[in-house]
């Protein structure tokens, strides 16, 4: 970066940031990010100044700086950690998230998977003999949606950036995953027994991210879950990052131009998709109707009957059973 300088006041800058054609000092990088977030707000009528908002919050540079904004931004946000039992990965990241809400007197709730529902990510990954995303992507999102609902949060907020949503979109339409791709917006509406959901970093890259937070000083968690060994999203984000070298800005476009111009015309599958939903017998939250015409229970509770009374396994033990 030596010689260059900021496109708004001319000081030397700290990052390039090709998609805008400009480089950026610390001070207009900041406002550069809470306007992209100000403005996906507006856009996407996600938030409202009274709203009380609970961010899903992993110890990562995402959702710790979409804490940060909000809260910069005047919001009433909370945090909610869950505990999800991944060896030395999980304890570091719960001593970032619990260190950053101490040092600016925001309130975080904790829920631990072990402590409260009997079992851990690693566990479910080697009982249900999928990747562990599977089983702990679908933990978090019952959780969270669970907290928010009991606690009288009117929204839940996460952290996924541009890449995250540009891999998740990539890795569905090369598969024409029609309904995922009816429901990959920036908002979710509240529906029964859902809270309403939304994504205000969908305008912000990874490397703007981490920017913030260096820039912010906020300590967060910089190691990649090891569990994450087999998630396709990292090969998408890697081919997606190849043609944003050949051609900046393309990463926007894809996600961007999907939201305004393709997820209209998946309206009509996303309401199909919402009558198929009943409640779960043993929860109550909302789940698809079993093919077999048995009582309808949900996969959350499903995976609490299956890895009841299993000792916890080891992180490494799961981790090499994958690598033979
Ligand atoms: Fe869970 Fe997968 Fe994320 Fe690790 S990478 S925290 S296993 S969803
Ligand atoms: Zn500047
Ligand atoms: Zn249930």
């Amino acid at each position: 970066m030596s010689g260059s300088k900021c496109r708004v006041c001319r000081e030397p800058a700290i990052i390039d940031l090709p998609r805008h054609n400009a480089n950026f000092c610390a001070e207009h990088l900041l406002q550069l990010c809470r306007r992209q977030v100000e403005k996906a707000i507006k856009d996407y009528d996600m938030l409202s100044p009274d709203d009380r908002i609970l961010v899903a919050v992993s110890g990562g540079k995402d959702s710790l700086a979409v804490w940060d904004i909000l809260h910069e931004l005047g919001y009433a946000a909370d945090g909610l950690y869950i505990g999800l039992g991944i060896g030395e990965y999980s304890d570091v990241s719960y001593e970032f998230t619990r260190d950053f809400a101490d040092e600016r007197g925001l309130t975080l709730t904790t829920v631990d998977l072990r402590d409260e529902f009997g079992y851990d990510v690693p566990t479910a990954a080697k009982v249900t003999k999928r990747v562990p995303c599977s089983a702990c992507g679908m933990s978090k999102r019952h959780i969270f949606d669970k907290a928010a609902l009991d606690g009288g949060y009117d929204v839940v907020v996460t952290g996924h950036n541009l890449d995250d949503e540009a891999a998740v979109l990539f890795g569905n339409t090369l598969r024409w995953d029609i309904d995922y791709l009816s429901r990959q917006l920036p908002v979710l509406p509240a529906r029964d027994g859902f809270p309403k959901k939304v994504k205000p970093l969908v305008r912000l890259t990874e490397r703007e991210m981490a920017a913030w937070c260096i820039v912010r000083g906020i300590d967060y968690q910089v190691e990649e879950c090891p569990m994450a060994v087999g998630n396709k999203h990292l090969s998408y984000k890697e081919a997606l990052n190849s043609i944003e070298r050949e051609s900046p800005g393309s990463k926007a476009a894809f996600y961007l131009e999907f939201v305004d111009k393709m997820a209209p015309l998946l309206a009509e599958r996303r309401s199909s998709e919402r009558a198929r939903l009943l409640a779960c017998t043993s929860c109550g939250a909302p789940t698809t109707a079993p093919d077999s015409g048995d009582a309808p229970v949900c996969a959350f509770c499903r995976l609490q009957e299956r890895t009841a009374g299993v000792e916890p396994v080891p992180v490494e033990m799961v981790l090499n059973k994958k690598a033979r």
